[in-house]
């Protein structure tokens, strides 16, 4: 399997290719009534498709406890530390021009 292969799939191709390796969770119970979840196309939404429960009707995001959710939480807390560091620099900075300005 090519990277390349992956773009060109179908949405719903690629989330029963993320399911088969392990990335996204292969069945869902619908949270309301415990009742096992369909996989539908959903063209509005972004992953292409959702779980769909049959009983209530409800949706939910084929993300919730994959590999996705973890890693946008990843992300999260990268941009959080990058925030952080950006700050210390920046202190780090005043600091040195301060130093550079002062006469000797
Ligand atoms: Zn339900």
């Amino acid at each position: 399997m090519d990277f390349k292969d992956l773009l060109l799939m179908d949405p719903l191709q690629l989330i029963q290719y993320l399911m088969r390796i392990g990335l996204l969770l292969p069945n869902r119970t619908c949270p309301k009534c415990n009742r096992e979840m369909v996989l539908k196309k959903r063209a509005k939404y972004v992953d292409g498709a959702s779980w769909r429960c049959s009983s209530c009707r409800s949706f939910n995001t084929i993300r919730t406890g994959s590999f996705f959710e973890k890693l946008r939480l990843l992300i999260m807390l990268l941009l959080e530390i990058v925030e952080f560091w950006a700050k210390e620099r920046k202190q780090i900075d005043i600091e040195e021009s301060l130093h550079v300005s002062r006469p000797t």
